[in-house]
């Protein structure tokens, strides 16, 4: 059985290997894809758990960057971590009106970027995860 971690060899009959921590497909069979599910825990984790006004990692909840009052939808795109208080403090307002912004721009996660978070493979595997 190969483990999956640095510093094994791979062995045939006659040769061994270094293994490899990274491992280029030639060839890449598509497997159906199904999106990592918008929800308020997948929101926290793609923000690292951290309010995108203030930083804080304390008191989160989730923030509509463009208000569901004011047409803004709720999707990826559209939402972010905040905490209580700076999503009291935005209240029913655009970033413009509130002067205030999110420090990153909100996106759609892949499952590779959650697995990179979760596999303990680290820094290593970012070229190849985004
Ligand atoms: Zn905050």
């Amino acid at each position: 059985m190969l483990r999956p971690a640095n510093g094994y060899k791979l062995h045939t009959v006659t040769q061994s290997f270094a293994m490899p921590s990274v491992i280029r497909l030639n060839r890449y069979v598509r497997a159906p894809y199904k999106g990592v599910s918008l929800t308020r825990q997948n929101i926290f984790r793609r923000d690292n758990n951290q309010c995108q006004y203030c930083g804080t990692h304390k008191d989160l909840t989730l923030d509509h960057v463009i208000p569901s009052s004011k047409g803004g939808p709720h999707s990826w795109l559209n939402l972010v971590t905040a905490c209580k208080r700076c999503n009291a403090k935005k209240g029913d307002h655009t970033p413009q009106e509130a002067d205030m912004y999110p420090r990153h721009r909100p996106y759609r996660p892949t499952y590779a970027l959650f697995l990179r978070d979760n596999s303990g493979f680290g820094n290593e595997w970012d070229e190849y995860l985004r």
